[in-house]
């Protein structure tokens, strides 16, 4: 089975990252840790923490990326909830094992050098499941 530890963030696409932040940190109160630009994700993200999570507001920088895409689609929502693992090939290797769907069989390279695989929503009643592993410190 799978060892998931925790939520580690849930991802917002959003249409612009200022205006976002007039509800998560204006209203809502949340702080904004960062915000930092991914080039292989075409996107730049807000991170505003929450106890020992986070939300990520999810900007594209581009027409063509799967945000884009998303947001054209469904416009701006719930993009994805992220699961932290301990060993993300002994996880993708017991889901594949299960019958699940990956959008990744192999990890990528996430947000600060993250390993991360997404898990397709077709086996995850419409929910885009990530999983993180932290670099070792
Ligand atoms: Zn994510």
């Amino acid at each position: 089975m799978t060892s998931v530890k925790r939520i580690n963030h849930i991802a917002i696409v959003v249409e612009d990252i200022d205006d976002a932040l007039h509800f998560w940190r204006d209203a809502l109160g949340l702080k904004v840790s960062h915000i930092e630009e991914v080039p292989d994700q075409d996107s730049v993200v807000a991170f505003l923490p929450v106890g020992n999570m986070e939300i990520e507001l999810v900007k594209s920088t581009s027409e063509e990326s799967g945000v884009a895409r998303y947001l054209k689609k469904r416009g701006p929502g719930i993009h994805h909830i992220c699961f932290e693992v301990d060993d993300i090939e002994a996880s993708l290797e017991s889901l594949k094992a299960s019958g699940v769907r990956l959008i990744n069989n192999e990890p990528i390279i996430g947000t600060s050098g993250k390993r991360v695989a997404f898990v397709h929503p077709e086996s995850a009643h419409g929910v885009l499941v990530e999983l993180y592993e932290l670099p070792p410190k």
